[in-house]
């Protein structure tokens, strides 16, 4: 008997364990390590809000790579039960709840699990952390759960995911404080709990930034916003333009300066020509992970400190609708948008919470007054900075090292960790967000859908799956 461990049930290992299920034989299991209770969700399709879209239009969204339209058939069983009633008519350009994608990714498990038994095959779900793992030189990898339990595998699979960024925005010191700032821009209760006609500050002008701004107006509060980032880039909201000419498809990654020169080029023809730049950032998408495995880590490192919050505020758009929320809010001017830096964080005399912030081109800081505090500053991708126990205690035992410029774990193209070793590993894999620095873009659904399935081919033919 063979038996796969996936460390995180959110989309990567669902995805990774139907794929493996759908290839198991009489014996084979698959445990999927996951504290939270439903697979499938993780932090992306856990928000039960209406209001939390999926970023882009539904017949992008199938878990099925050979069946482009698996998604939008599910989606249509489910409009016919009844249970989206708010549904357009257009389902395969409809920007769908993002807890309707999780069910969905549920149901794909549910699907393959069920076949997989007809087999012999199973699949568990250990509602457990994982905290440690130890890769002795002769047999199984044994993971240990936060009780203490220990599980031995013959292959380990990290689908940890996203960790969000946690910025030194908490006085320790202030034991009042923390109820006015949340860590978590995606926990509706703590969001609903802050004063209605309070003045919400957020920090981070991204996708995190428009679900906590779509978070508050759900919840009912009507004061003003002041949304903080350092560039006061916003994302900008996602039309549907027609694709434009290939950008990037010859090109290498040798110059930064030449392909953002091209590109700018080209979105001012589409623009002079009354068309939209975003026909010509999106063909762009499918080139970058080569672009970016080219590259040497001078172009990276420059790309990252230069043109990221460029990147993400072009291409990691907002659905129309939250897009069109942000955009009402400004213009009734209940929302503003600062480019600043924040020094301090502290308790004003009146209890709330005092912000010292410097803004560009500003000589002086200035102090705004808030009644909560939002960091909505997106993802940690920098596990030397991940607090939680595994990934301390992989990179304390040398099970995995920081990927190509700090981003992520280092992996072979394939998902095999290599760690300090510099080898391979032939029993630690990954998958999704963790391979951040192998792609650079690697946590939307249809890389992960890629990434699930060219793994689960790659254990099925290597480790014993009998
Ligand atoms: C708010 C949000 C919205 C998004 N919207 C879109 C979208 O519209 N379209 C799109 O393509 N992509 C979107 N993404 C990108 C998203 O990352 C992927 O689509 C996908 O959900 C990533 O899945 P994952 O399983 O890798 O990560 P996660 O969803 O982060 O799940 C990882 C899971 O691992 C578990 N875990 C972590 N560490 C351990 C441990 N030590 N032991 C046990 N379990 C552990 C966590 O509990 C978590 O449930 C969004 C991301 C976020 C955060």
């Amino acid at each position: 008997m063979s038996e796969i461990l996936i460390v995180g049930g959110g989309l990567s290992g669902a995805a990774l364990a139907a794929a493996l299920l759908e290839r198991s034989r009489p014996g084979s299991a698959v445990r999927i390590i996951e504290p939270r209770p439903e697979l499938g969700r993780g932090l992306a399709y856990s928000s039960p809000l209406p209001g939390h879209l999926l970023n882009a239009e539904a017949y992008r969204f199938s878990l099925q790579p050979d069946d482009p339209d698996h998604f939008l058939r599910w989606l249509a069983r489910h409009v016919a039960a009844g249970s989206w009633p708010e549904a357009p008519a257009d389902l395969r350009n409809a920007y769908v709840p993002r807890a309707i994608m999780g069910l969905y990714a549920q149901q794909v498990l549910a699907q393959a699990a069920a076949r997989a038994a007809e087999r012999g095959a199973i699949v568990e779900h250990v509602q457990r952390d994982a905290v440690d793992l130890s890769l002795p030189e002769q047999g199984r990898a044994l993971l240990t759960l936060a009780d203490g339990q220990v599980l031995a595998g013959d292959a380990v699979v990290l689908a940890t995911g996203l960790f969000p960024a946690v910025p030194a925005l908490q006085d320790d010191a202030r034991p009042d404080l923390p109820r006015r700032i949340l860590q978590d821009p995606w926990d509706p209760a703590a969001i609903a709990a802050l004063p209605k006609d309070g003045a919400v500050a957020m920090v981070g002008s991204g996708l995190s930034m428009v679900d906590a701004v779509v978070s508050l107006e759900q919840t009912g509060h009507r004061g003003p916003i002041h949304v903080i980032s350092r560039h006061g880039q916003m994302a900008h909201p996602r039309r549907a333009a027609p694709a434009g000419p290939d950008a990037l498809k010859d090109e290498t990654a040798e110059s930064l300066v030449r392909l953002l020169r091209k590109v700018r080029r080209l979105c001012w023809v589409e623009l002079v020509k009354g068309g939209d730049w975003q026909s010509i950032v999106d063909p762009i998408r499918p080139h970058i992970a080569r672009l970016w495995s080219e590259a040497s880590d001078e172009v990276r490192g420059r790309f990252v400190r230069h043109l990221r919050p460029w990147w993400e505020s072009h291409h990691h758009r907002s659905p129309p609708e939250s897009g069109a929320l942000v955009a009402s809010l400004r213009a009734a001017g209940r929302l503003s948008v600062r480019a600043a830096a924040i020094h301090v964080v502290r308790q004003a005399v009146d209890g709330r919470v005092a912000i010292e912030l410097r803004e560009r081109h500003a000589s002086e800081p200035a102090v705004l007054h808030v009644d909560g505090l939002i960091n909505s500053s997106g993802i940690e991708y920098d596990w030397t900075r991940i607090r939680r126990a595994l990934p301390r205690n992989l990179l304390r035992r040398g099970h995995v090292r920081p990927g190509p410029i700090g981003l992520g774990i280092d992996a072979d193209a394939g998902g095999a960790v290599i760690g300090c070793s510099g080898k391979p590993s032939d029993r630690l894999f990954a998958l999704g967000p963790p391979l951040r620095g192998l792609w650079w873009e690697s946590t939307a659904v249809p890389d992960i859908v890629a990434q699930a399935r060219a793994l689960a081919d790659r254990l099925a033919g290597t480790v014993a799956w009998i």
